[in-house]
């Protein structure tokens, strides 16, 4: 932590501040100028800064270090990759998760399964459990939803990520995903973060719509901090002042958290931008910066879609959109997952 004293403060005030610092165990170093700066080391990651921030004579306080320790790359410099029954995330391969907002039925959930697969998805989405802003609107299959989604997924040789809302849902969807996604609406629900950090499989963790890079890591360190390395961050749009889009997704995001920590990073330009026809461009930029995957909505008949139909691509829309990004990964030296034919 550094401390910046203001230039005017007396040496009383600095000796005061010092001695604050040695009470909450950290070692100060002391530089003298124009002001006074102390560099204050061998403190925990959980100190809150405001202890100092409210004394008399500082100036302004910064962090020297990360609060999270798992999430971080200074004790895991490498790249995690997250191994999803075969399929690796995190590694050279732009892996890409298609499929409908909800599982509606199962033609609908076969039909989409299919097509996704053939034009090179690796993991087919689609919730069961849904949370909606209204109580009115569809709440998805439930488990019925969850036998759906995996058969289809079986069928078409791919793996399924879905969303699980409390944590009496995590062993029935566990048994039925690859891959456990917390919602942007559970970001900090940290009973549940902790919970799907004890169920063994990778989770996929989406940021909440109005959270900080950092709130962000803080919540897969929770997840981390229970032993589960397995965990998948996605970038799915930040709430800000613009309402020409649903949400205003935050590119900036992949690079800046590429940075800072080890784990994959996810864009979804579906929830992230909320309106079809500009899903694909999204996905070429994301691809474009950096991500290591994509999550995409598409459904057979978007209009007739019980949720996210808007912002659905049509089948053919999202076989396009991965030729797209095939071209873009090729130019920055990514693979996708070549198209092929699978079973209907
Ligand atoms: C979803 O992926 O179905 C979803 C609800 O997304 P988010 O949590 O990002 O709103
Ligand atoms: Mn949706």
């Amino acid at each position: 932590m550094v401390v910046v004293m203001d230039p005017g403060a007396t040496k009383a005030l600095v000796d005061a501040v010092i001695d604050r610092l040695n009470d909450y165990g950290f070692d100060v170093h002391r530089s003298n100028g124009v002001g006074t700066v102390l560099g204050a080391v061998g403190r925990q990651l959980d100190f809150d800064l405001r202890h100092i921030k409210i004394l008399d004579g500082v100036k302004d306080v910064f962090r020297g270090t990360s609060p999270y320790k798992f999430a971080g790359r200074t004790w895991h410099p490498d790249d995690t990759l997250v191994d999803v029954d075969g399929v690796l995330v995190g590694g050279n391969e732009v892996v890409v998760m298609a499929g409908p907002c909800a599982v509606e039925s199962e033609e609908q959930i076969n039909e989409t399964a299919s097509a996704v697969a053939a034009a090179g998805a690796r993991i087919l989405r689609g919730g069961a459990f849904k949370p909606r802003t209204s109580p009115y609107a569809f709440q998805g299959l439930g488990e019925e939803g969850l036998v759906l989604l995996r058969s289809a997924a079986a069928k078409n040789g791919l793996k399924v990520v879905t969303e699980v809302m409390r944590p009496r849902q995590i062993d029935i969807v566990a048994q039925h995903a690859h891959i456990l996604q917390i919602g942007a609406r559970n970001m900090q629900n940290y009973p549940l973060l902790q919970e799907v950090g004890r169920a063994g499989l990778p989770v996929f963790l989406k940021r909440g719509m109005s959270a900080t890079v950092e709130e962000w890591l803080m919540s897969a360190e929770y997840i981390l901090a229970e032993g589960n390395p397995n965990v998948i961050l996605c970038e799915r749009g930040i709430r800000t002042f613009e309402t020409a889009t649903r949400n205003t997704l935050d590119l900036s995001a992949v690079p800046v958290v590429k940075k800072l920590s080890h784990l994959p990073v996810f864009v979804d330009p579906s929830h992230g931008v909320g309106l079809r026809d500009k899903v694909t461009p999204l996905a070429r930029a994301a691809v474009a910066v950096g991500a290591d995957g994509l999550m995409v909505e598409t459904h057979p008949d978007p209009p007739q879609a019980l949720s996210d139909g808007p912002q659905s691509l049509y089948l053919d829309e999202f076989a396009d959109l991965m030729e797209q990004i095939q071209r873009v990964a090729e130019a920055v030296g990514r693979t996708i997952f070549e198209a092929r034919e699978v079973a209907a």
